[in-house]
């Protein structure tokens, strides 16, 4: 058994948190490989050292005086390692990394900073090596991520290291520079290590206790999902629900091997395992979960006949490609087509889009209208469970609430409903009771 195991910047915040790590990793002697994030907040209005890196290269790149700034990020780290009583020093790092803020080394170069050198400690705090991330993930020229390379690299270093620390969020370029995923991206270091160690279980430690049924700030006190696939997943996030980097998915998703969200201030609980299928249902629930977004507006056009004219579609489509809009979504009727857009793309582009389409397939009416929010109810067991739709049109239309828009897509783990802005927080709720209470 292996495991590899990544800690979000919650869990190590400070020395306290550093501790709760040392004692995850060492219970037990399977968790080899560990990558870390950078300190992250350790109270509510506290910042973030990825969040200072970014501020004080851009203070050096004004040419401003970053010496008061720097040191206290210097002090962020040196307070780790004195509260930890670690006989260790940072100071030739800081030198360096600071001289190459006022030589301008580029904004990923002082962002991966923060995980470089948390990484630093936490190898010297637990006895583990140290593999520089910028020596085992590349990217191409073109500054994507270069999959192959890395795990041929990657996969033979590990092999020389029984236990070790990868920072997490960077590599680097053919030209040697440093680049760093988006925000977040500790989360995919972790899952292309996994993948390369070949490993039993990619565990992700972060601060909640697993992946939640529904947002917690709408719905009180969701219940945390056991066992979620890929897909689910995919769909969830899409909608906005967040604790994983949606890329992190891809590397170990390959390699077919599950994704474990732990809570670091909560050991106990097992958190959400994301697996490739399952066919195991939660809690006798039909839907794992139900997430929403704001913020999507319908252009509808109608026409007398339009299913038989050929090449209809195609014809609206080319003039959303022309002004460079993808859509979410497209309903359509025998007369009548809608396409969901997030409202968004739509700036200063409306008239455009308006006249293209008139231009183009002449319809008799033709209508944008704002305001609109998605709920998605997602479900591996949807497809074997009748009734589930209507469940969730009972709930929502019980709520009082108009339907704007349904869309199910053919393989059926998902729903999407359309609901007005005003509406979206009750007709989460509505869905949520309706399957889970
Ligand atoms: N430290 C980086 C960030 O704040 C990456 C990460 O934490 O995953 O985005």
């Amino acid at each position: 058994m292996l495991k590899v195991v990544k800690f979000g910047g919650s869990s190590l915040a400070d020395a306290a948190q550093f501790k709760k790590v040392a004692d995850i990793i060492k219970a037990e002697a399977e968790r080899r490989y560990v990558v870390p994030s950078a300190p992250g907040k350790r109270f509510k209005d506290d910042t973030k050292v990825t969040d200072m890196l970014y501020t004080c290269y851009d203070m050096a790149a004004r040419g401003e005086d970053i010496n008061e700034y720097f040191s206290a990020i210097e002090a962020r780290y040196n307070g780790i390692i004195a509260e930890l009583g670690l006989d260790f020093s940072l100071e030739d790092d800081f030198h360096l990394i600071k001289n190459a803020f006022i030589h301008k080394a580029g904004r990923d170069f002082a962002a991966s900073r923060g995980e470089y050198l948390n990484g630093k400690i936490l190898a010297r705090y637990l006895g583990f090596d140290f593999i520089d991330a910028a020596e085992v993930i590349f990217f191409n020229d073109n500054g994507l991520f270069d999959s192959e390379r890395t795990n041929t690299v990657l996969s033979e270093v590990l092999k020389q290291h029984e236990y070790a620390v990868i920072p997490g969020f960077y590599g680097s370029m053919p030209n040697d520079t440093i680049k760093t995923f988006s925000r977040g991206g500790s989360d995919i270091t972790g899952s292309i290590v996994a993948r390369a160690a070949e490993c039993d279980i990619y565990e992700n430690w972060t601060d909640v206790d697993g992946f939640l049924m529904a947002d917690p700030r709408i719905v009180d006190s969701p219940r945390v999902i056991n066992e979620i696939t890929y897909r689910e997943l995919r769909e969830l996030s899409y909608m906005g629900a967040t604790v994983l980097h949606e890329d992190a998915i891809f590397p170990v998703r390959i390699a077919g091997i599950p994704i474990n969200i732990r809570n670091t201030n909560n050991p106990e609980a097992h958190g959400t395992f994301i697996v490739s299928s399952s066919d195991k249902y939660d809690t006798g629930n039909v839907i794992t979960g139900v997430a929403g977004k704001k913020g999507f507006s319908v252009l509808t056009i109608e026409k007398d006949m339009m299913n038989a004219e050929v090449g209809f579609g195609r014809r609206v489509l080319e003039v959303l490609e022309t002004n460079g809009i993808c859509f979410e979504h497209l309903p359509s009727g025998i007369d009548n087509m809608s396409i969901i857009l997030n409202t968004h793309e739509l700036e200063g582009k409306r008239e455009a889009i308006k006249t293209g389409i008139c231009r183009h397939v002449n319809p008799e009416t033709l209508e944008i209208e704002d305001g609109l929010a998605l709920v998605a109810v997602v479900g591996r067991a949807m497809v074997k469970a009748k009734g589930t739709a209507a469940r969730v049109f009972k709930a929502i239309s019980g709520a009082g609430i108009n339907i704007r828009m349904i869309d199910q897509g053919s393989s059926e783990i998902s729903i999407i409903v359309g609901v007005e802005e005003a509406d979206f927080e009750d007709a989460l709720r509505a869905i949520y009771q309706e399957f889970v209470y």
